[in-house]
């Protein structure tokens, strides 16, 4: 959505399972804030059993940032990529633990299938950690390919525990 501001609103998920997630979430929202992204709401922390990828990894933290900005949709992805290589991340193993992994959910409700960012991301209405947290801020957030909102999405979800709350604010 494009505001009168010259500002589009945008989500961002934050997942982590190695070392202090808390502190890498709180020190990647001030990079996003000091690149210019004004932070408009943060969903509280959860902690959820990891899904998918090698097993036996540790539990994971994950929450959902809405901002807006005047970044480009690849300014936004090469700046969250800074982030996470900031914040310590290696890519080893496809779905690996980390320290940090910054998703763009949703670009101003942009549609896109280009591989190196796809808009909504593909796989946002599969998961509880992103939908259960996306709900806290923005249950009427719309999927524009899929046509539901964030509270349906997560309703047709199969049956699955909720993630553990952490804190409310971070
Ligand atoms: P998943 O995408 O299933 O959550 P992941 O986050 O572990 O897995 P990464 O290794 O972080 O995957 O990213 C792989 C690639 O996904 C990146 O190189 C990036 O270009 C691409 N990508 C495509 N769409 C998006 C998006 N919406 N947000 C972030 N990265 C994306
Ligand atoms: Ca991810
Ligand atoms: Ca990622």
């Amino acid at each position: 959505m494009s505001q009168n501001d010259g500002t589009v609103t945008v989500y961002i998920a934050l997942g982590g399972n190695l070392g202090d997630c808390r502190s890498a979430f709180v020190r990647a929202r001030a990079a996003l804030a000091a690149a210019g992204l004004r932070i408009t709401a943060c969903a509280p922390l959860y902690r959820g059993a990891a899904v998918g990828g090698p097993a036996g990894q540790p539990d994971y933290y994950n929450t959902v940032i809405q901002a807006a900005t005047t970044l480009t949709a690849t300014q936004l992805l090469r700046l969250c990529q800074k982030i996470e290589h900031q914040g310590g991340r290696q890519r080893q193993q496809r779905w690996g633990a980390r320290t940090i992994d910054l998703d763009i959910l949703d670009y101003a409700g942009t549609v896109s299938a280009a591989p190196h960012l796809t808009l909504p991301h593909p796989r946002l209405h599969q998961r509880r950690f992103v939908l259960q947290p996306l709900c806290a801020i923005a249950p009427d957030w719309h999927h524009p390919r899929l046509k539901h909102n964030a509270a349906s999405l997560l309703e047709q979800l199969p049956p699955q525990p909720a993630l553990a709350l952490v804190a409310q604010r971070w």
